[in-house]
Protein backbone atom coordinates (compact mmCIF):
# COMPACT_ATOMS: atom_id res chain seq x y z
CA UNK A 1 0.00 0.00 0.00
CA UNK A 2 1.29 3.49 -0.53
CA UNK A 3 4.18 2.00 -2.76
CA UNK A 4 4.81 1.95 -6.61
CA UNK A 5 7.38 -0.02 -8.34
CA UNK A 6 9.96 2.44 -10.15
CA UNK A 7 11.74 1.37 -13.49
CA UNK A 8 14.90 0.18 -11.16
CA UNK A 9 12.24 -2.02 -9.86
CA UNK A 10 12.90 -0.70 -6.16
CA UNK A 11 9.71 0.12 -4.40
CA UNK A 12 8.89 3.57 -4.13
CA UNK A 13 7.11 5.32 -1.40
CA UNK A 14 4.39 7.83 -1.92
CA UNK A 15 3.31 9.91 1.07
CA UNK A 16 0.87 11.56 -1.26
CA UNK A 17 -1.18 8.49 -1.08
CA UNK A 18 -1.14 8.49 2.34
CA UNK A 19 -2.49 11.64 2.56
CA UNK A 20 -2.11 12.32 6.11
CA UNK A 21 0.06 15.19 7.62
CA UNK A 22 1.78 13.21 10.50
CA UNK A 23 2.53 10.94 7.59
CA UNK A 24 4.45 13.52 6.02
CA UNK A 25 5.77 15.54 9.71
CA UNK A 26 7.18 11.72 9.95
CA UNK A 27 9.05 11.92 6.93
CA UNK A 28 10.50 14.97 7.88
CA UNK A 29 12.01 14.14 10.72
CA UNK A 30 13.54 11.04 8.99
CA UNK A 31 14.81 13.40 6.12
CA UNK A 32 16.84 15.43 8.67
CA UNK A 33 18.22 12.22 10.28
CA UNK A 34 18.84 10.77 6.47
CA UNK A 35 20.96 13.70 5.67
CA UNK A 36 23.08 12.92 8.86
CA UNK A 37 23.57 9.61 8.12
CA UNK A 38 24.18 9.04 4.73
CA UNK A 39 20.69 7.87 3.15
CA UNK A 40 20.67 10.36 0.63
CA UNK A 41 23.08 10.32 -1.99
CA UNK A 42 23.27 11.92 -5.94
CA UNK A 43 22.43 10.00 -9.05
CA UNK A 44 23.32 11.16 -12.50
CA UNK A 45 21.72 11.63 -15.56
CA UNK A 46 23.19 12.70 -19.25
CA UNK A 47 22.33 15.19 -20.68
CA UNK A 48 23.50 14.26 -24.77
CA UNK A 49 24.16 16.04 -28.11
CA UNK A 50 22.31 14.34 -31.33
CA UNK A 51 25.81 13.52 -32.00
CA UNK A 52 26.26 11.83 -29.18
CA UNK A 53 28.52 14.01 -27.23
CA UNK A 54 27.82 14.24 -23.91
CA UNK A 55 27.31 17.97 -22.56
CA UNK A 56 26.39 17.66 -19.29
CA UNK A 57 25.10 15.24 -16.31
CA UNK A 58 22.55 16.31 -14.04
CA UNK A 59 22.49 15.91 -10.38
CA UNK A 60 19.16 14.07 -9.30
CA UNK A 61 19.13 13.93 -5.40
CA UNK A 62 17.65 9.85 -3.96
CA UNK A 63 16.75 9.30 -0.86
CA UNK A 64 16.33 5.23 0.47
CA UNK A 65 14.18 5.44 3.81
CA UNK A 66 15.20 2.66 5.45
CA UNK A 67 11.57 1.31 5.64
CA UNK A 68 9.64 3.03 3.19
CA UNK A 69 12.20 2.15 0.16
CA UNK A 70 12.70 5.18 -1.93
CA UNK A 71 11.24 8.39 -1.24
CA UNK A 72 10.65 10.12 -4.75
CA UNK A 73 12.00 13.82 -4.86
CA UNK A 74 8.53 14.96 -5.62
CA UNK A 75 7.42 13.90 -2.34
CA UNK A 76 9.77 15.65 0.09
CA UNK A 77 11.32 18.42 -1.98
CA UNK A 78 8.10 20.64 -1.23
CA UNK A 79 8.04 19.60 2.10
CA UNK A 80 11.78 20.96 2.92
CA UNK A 81 11.07 23.76 1.17
CA UNK A 82 8.42 24.64 3.45
CA UNK A 83 10.13 23.50 6.80
CA UNK A 84 13.20 25.30 5.81
CA UNK A 85 15.49 22.18 5.66
CA UNK A 86 15.92 23.04 2.33
CA UNK A 87 19.33 25.00 2.63
CA UNK A 88 20.90 21.98 4.08
CA UNK A 89 19.60 19.88 1.24
CA UNK A 90 21.08 22.32 -1.70
CA UNK A 91 23.89 22.49 0.29
CA UNK A 92 24.59 18.40 0.51
CA UNK A 93 23.83 18.56 -3.41
CA UNK A 94 26.22 21.09 -4.21
CA UNK A 95 29.21 19.85 -1.92
CA UNK A 96 28.51 15.99 -3.25
CA UNK A 97 27.96 17.26 -6.93
CA UNK A 98 31.36 19.70 -6.77
CA UNK A 99 32.97 16.88 -5.08
CA UNK A 100 32.46 14.47 -8.12
CA UNK A 101 33.41 16.87 -10.86
CA UNK A 102 36.67 17.08 -9.12
CA UNK A 103 36.99 13.55 -8.83
CA UNK A 104 36.12 13.22 -12.54
CA UNK A 105 38.50 15.88 -13.52
CA UNK A 106 41.10 14.19 -11.54
CA UNK A 107 40.32 10.87 -13.35
CA UNK A 108 40.63 13.08 -16.57
CA UNK A 109 36.51 13.08 -17.66
CA UNK A 110 35.60 16.73 -18.26
CA UNK A 111 32.11 17.12 -17.74
CA UNK A 112 29.95 19.85 -16.69
CA UNK A 113 27.21 18.80 -13.67
CA UNK A 114 23.62 20.46 -13.37
CA UNK A 115 22.38 20.78 -10.23
CA UNK A 116 18.75 22.02 -9.42
CA UNK A 117 17.75 24.69 -7.15
CA UNK A 118 14.48 26.06 -5.17
CA UNK A 119 12.78 28.85 -4.64
CA UNK A 120 14.28 28.80 -1.07
CA UNK A 121 17.43 28.93 -2.35
CA UNK A 122 17.43 31.68 -4.97
CA UNK A 123 15.48 34.06 -2.21
CA UNK A 124 18.13 33.57 0.17
CA UNK A 125 20.52 36.31 0.22
CA UNK A 126 24.25 35.84 0.28
CA UNK A 127 23.36 32.29 -2.04
CA UNK A 128 25.39 33.40 -4.93
CA UNK A 129 28.23 34.16 -3.21
CA UNK A 130 28.30 31.05 -0.59
CA UNK A 131 28.15 29.20 -4.40
CA UNK A 132 31.02 30.63 -5.74
CA UNK A 133 32.92 30.40 -2.49
CA UNK A 134 32.15 26.54 -2.85
CA UNK A 135 33.42 26.02 -5.84
CA UNK A 136 36.44 28.17 -5.27
CA UNK A 137 36.66 25.40 -2.50
CA UNK A 138 36.90 22.43 -4.53
CA UNK A 139 38.95 23.93 -7.37
CA UNK A 140 36.20 23.72 -10.25
CA UNK A 141 35.55 26.05 -12.82
CA UNK A 142 32.36 28.13 -12.60
CA UNK A 143 31.80 26.81 -16.05
CA UNK A 144 31.57 23.59 -14.92
CA UNK A 145 28.48 24.16 -12.92
CA UNK A 146 24.68 24.77 -14.02
CA UNK A 147 22.27 25.65 -11.98
CA UNK A 148 18.95 24.56 -12.78
CA UNK A 149 15.55 26.74 -11.67
CA UNK A 150 12.50 26.59 -12.38
CA UNK A 151 10.39 29.63 -13.41
CA UNK A 152 7.94 28.66 -10.60
CA UNK A 153 10.79 29.00 -8.05
CA UNK A 154 11.04 32.73 -8.90
CA UNK A 155 7.93 33.67 -8.53
CA UNK A 156 7.80 34.80 -4.68
CA UNK A 157 10.08 37.84 -5.26
CA UNK A 158 11.03 37.68 -9.01
CA UNK A 159 13.12 41.17 -8.94
CA UNK A 160 15.52 39.29 -5.27
CA UNK A 161 15.68 36.14 -7.66
CA UNK A 162 16.67 37.73 -10.60
CA UNK A 163 19.17 39.63 -8.58
CA UNK A 164 20.23 35.76 -7.40
CA UNK A 165 20.48 34.83 -10.74
CA UNK A 166 22.55 37.88 -11.80
CA UNK A 167 24.87 37.53 -9.21
CA UNK A 168 25.57 33.98 -10.23
CA UNK A 169 26.29 34.34 -14.16
CA UNK A 170 28.53 36.85 -12.63
CA UNK A 171 30.65 34.54 -11.25
CA UNK A 172 30.72 32.47 -14.58
CA UNK A 173 27.92 30.04 -13.42
CA UNK A 174 26.21 28.71 -16.12
CA UNK A 175 21.46 28.91 -15.47
CA UNK A 176 19.15 26.83 -17.17
CA UNK A 177 15.68 27.54 -17.01
CA UNK A 178 13.95 23.91 -16.26
CA UNK A 179 10.15 22.95 -17.22
CA UNK A 180 9.96 25.27 -19.55
CA UNK A 181 5.97 25.54 -20.54
CA UNK A 182 4.64 24.52 -17.08
CA UNK A 183 5.21 27.82 -15.64
CA UNK A 184 3.63 31.39 -16.01
CA UNK A 185 5.87 31.87 -19.77
CA UNK A 186 6.14 34.90 -20.48
CA UNK A 187 8.72 35.94 -23.18
CA UNK A 188 9.44 39.56 -21.79
CA UNK A 189 10.73 37.02 -18.66
CA UNK A 190 12.76 34.93 -20.69
CA UNK A 191 14.23 37.72 -22.78
CA UNK A 192 15.50 39.39 -19.12
CA UNK A 193 16.28 36.25 -17.83
CA UNK A 194 20.39 34.99 -17.45
CA UNK A 195 19.87 31.80 -18.65
CA UNK A 196 22.03 30.21 -21.29
CA UNK A 197 19.53 26.85 -21.41
CA UNK A 198 15.86 26.28 -21.53
CA UNK A 199 14.37 22.62 -20.92
CA UNK A 200 11.54 21.52 -22.19
CA UNK A 201 9.19 20.02 -19.78
CA UNK A 202 9.03 16.52 -20.33
CA UNK A 203 5.06 16.72 -20.68
CA UNK A 204 5.09 18.00 -23.92
CA UNK A 205 8.25 15.89 -25.20
CA UNK A 206 5.98 12.68 -23.70
CA UNK A 207 3.16 12.97 -26.33
CA UNK A 208 5.12 15.03 -29.35
CA UNK A 209 4.91 12.37 -31.98
CA UNK A 210 1.07 11.53 -31.37
CA UNK A 211 0.12 14.84 -30.41
CA UNK A 212 0.30 17.50 -33.54
CA UNK A 213 -0.21 20.07 -30.97
CA UNK A 214 2.32 18.99 -28.32
CA UNK A 215 4.84 18.86 -31.06
CA UNK A 216 4.07 22.68 -32.33
CA UNK A 217 4.36 23.79 -28.98
CA UNK A 218 7.77 22.09 -28.97
CA UNK A 219 8.92 23.68 -32.18
CA UNK A 220 7.86 26.68 -31.49
CA UNK A 221 9.93 26.55 -28.08
CA UNK A 222 13.02 25.72 -29.79
CA UNK A 223 12.87 27.85 -32.76
CA UNK A 224 12.68 30.40 -29.43
CA UNK A 225 15.04 29.52 -27.51
CA UNK A 226 17.57 29.98 -30.50
CA UNK A 227 16.32 33.27 -31.67
CA UNK A 228 17.14 34.35 -27.76
CA UNK A 229 20.95 32.57 -28.49
CA UNK A 230 19.81 29.66 -25.32
CA UNK A 231 20.89 26.05 -26.15
CA UNK A 232 17.45 23.95 -25.86
CA UNK A 233 17.61 20.59 -24.21
CA UNK A 234 14.24 18.49 -24.54
CA UNK A 235 13.93 16.19 -21.02
CA UNK A 236 12.26 12.94 -20.78
CA UNK A 237 13.29 11.37 -24.10
CA UNK A 238 12.25 7.39 -24.17
CA UNK A 239 11.81 6.61 -27.83
CA UNK A 240 13.74 6.68 -31.12
CA UNK A 241 10.82 8.13 -32.78
CA UNK A 242 10.48 11.67 -30.17
CA UNK A 243 14.85 11.33 -30.31
CA UNK A 244 14.01 11.83 -34.47
CA UNK A 245 11.57 14.07 -34.19
CA UNK A 246 13.76 16.71 -32.07
CA UNK A 247 16.41 16.22 -34.31
CA UNK A 248 14.90 17.39 -36.98
CA UNK A 249 13.33 20.57 -35.22
CA UNK A 250 16.71 21.27 -34.30
CA UNK A 251 16.53 20.51 -31.21
CA UNK A 252 20.37 20.55 -29.63
CA UNK A 253 20.51 18.02 -26.73
CA UNK A 254 18.21 15.35 -25.16
CA UNK A 255 18.06 13.98 -21.41
CA UNK A 256 15.67 10.54 -20.87
CA UNK A 257 15.78 6.70 -19.89
CA UNK A 258 16.61 6.34 -24.58
CA UNK A 259 20.12 7.88 -23.48
CA UNK A 260 20.10 6.86 -19.55
CA UNK A 261 18.05 6.80 -16.82
CA UNK A 262 20.01 8.79 -13.29
CA UNK A 263 22.83 6.28 -12.33
CA UNK A 264 25.17 6.63 -9.30
CA UNK A 265 28.28 7.83 -8.77
CA UNK A 266 30.23 4.65 -9.76
CA UNK A 267 28.07 3.38 -12.64
CA UNK A 268 28.00 7.13 -14.10
CA UNK A 269 31.96 7.11 -13.91
CA UNK A 270 31.32 3.93 -15.79
CA UNK A 271 29.29 5.24 -18.65
CA UNK A 272 31.82 8.19 -19.10
CA UNK A 273 34.46 6.21 -19.76
CA UNK A 274 33.23 3.94 -22.21
CA UNK A 275 31.89 6.93 -23.99
CA UNK A 276 35.18 8.69 -24.20
CA UNK A 277 36.85 4.95 -25.83
CA UNK A 278 33.48 5.05 -28.19
CA UNK A 279 34.90 6.05 -32.00
CA UNK A 280 34.24 9.24 -32.92
CA UNK A 281 31.04 9.41 -35.04
CA UNK A 282 32.01 9.30 -38.47
CA UNK A 283 30.19 12.56 -40.26
CA UNK A 284 27.20 11.80 -42.26
CA UNK A 285 27.25 8.08 -40.32
CA UNK A 286 24.38 7.64 -38.00
CA UNK A 287 24.70 8.89 -34.51
CA UNK A 288 26.00 6.87 -31.63
CA UNK A 289 23.18 7.53 -28.99
CA UNK A 290 22.77 4.79 -26.57
P1 LIG B 1 13.63 17.72 -12.98
O1 LIG B 1 14.77 18.58 -12.56
O2 LIG B 1 12.78 18.23 -14.09
O3 LIG B 1 14.25 16.31 -13.30
C1 LIG B 1 13.77 15.46 -14.29
C2 LIG B 1 12.99 14.31 -13.70
O4 LIG B 1 12.55 13.45 -14.76
C3 LIG B 1 13.80 13.40 -12.79
O5 LIG B 1 12.91 12.90 -11.80
C4 LIG B 1 14.25 12.29 -13.73
O6 LIG B 1 14.61 11.10 -13.06
C5 LIG B 1 13.01 12.12 -14.56
N1 LIG B 1 13.29 11.54 -15.87
C6 LIG B 1 14.42 11.61 -16.58
N2 LIG B 1 14.31 11.00 -17.78
C7 LIG B 1 13.04 10.53 -17.84
C8 LIG B 1 12.31 9.80 -18.85
O7 LIG B 1 12.80 9.49 -19.94
N3 LIG B 1 11.02 9.50 -18.57
C9 LIG B 1 10.43 9.86 -17.39
N4 LIG B 1 9.16 9.51 -17.20
N5 LIG B 1 11.09 10.53 -16.42
C10 LIG B 1 12.39 10.87 -16.64
P2 LIG B 1 13.27 12.86 -10.28
O8 LIG B 1 14.71 12.47 -10.10
O9 LIG B 1 12.23 12.06 -9.61
O10 LIG B 1 13.17 14.37 -9.83
C11 LIG B 1 11.96 15.05 -9.85
C12 LIG B 1 12.15 16.51 -9.59
O11 LIG B 1 12.63 16.72 -8.25
C13 LIG B 1 13.21 17.15 -10.48
O12 LIG B 1 12.64 17.47 -11.73
C14 LIG B 1 13.59 18.36 -9.67
O13 LIG B 1 12.67 19.40 -9.86
C15 LIG B 1 13.45 17.85 -8.25
N6 LIG B 1 14.80 17.51 -7.74
C16 LIG B 1 15.54 16.39 -7.93
N7 LIG B 1 16.72 16.47 -7.31
C17 LIG B 1 16.75 17.70 -6.72
C18 LIG B 1 17.73 18.40 -5.92
O14 LIG B 1 18.84 17.94 -5.66
N8 LIG B 1 17.37 19.65 -5.49
C19 LIG B 1 16.17 20.23 -5.79
N9 LIG B 1 15.89 21.46 -5.33
N10 LIG B 1 15.25 19.60 -6.53
C20 LIG B 1 15.54 18.35 -7.00
MG1 LIG C 1 16.23 19.61 -13.46
MG1 LIG D 1 13.03 19.43 -15.56
MG1 LIG E 1 10.35 18.22 -15.42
Amino acid sequence: YGAKRERSGVEVYEASRDGNSPARLGLLGDLRGALDQGDVELHYQPKVGFDGGVVGLEALVRWTHPERGRVPPDEFIATAESSGLMPRLTEYVLETALAQVARWRDAGLTVPVAVNVSSRDVHTPGFAGAVAARLARHGVPPGSLQLEITEHAMLEDPQKAADTLAGLTGHGVRMSLDDFGTGYSSLVHLRKLPVSELKIDRSFVARLVVDAEDAEIVRCTIDLAHSLGLVVVAEGVEDDATWGRLRDMGCDAVQGWLVSAAMPAHEATAWLRARDDAPEPVAGAEPVRR
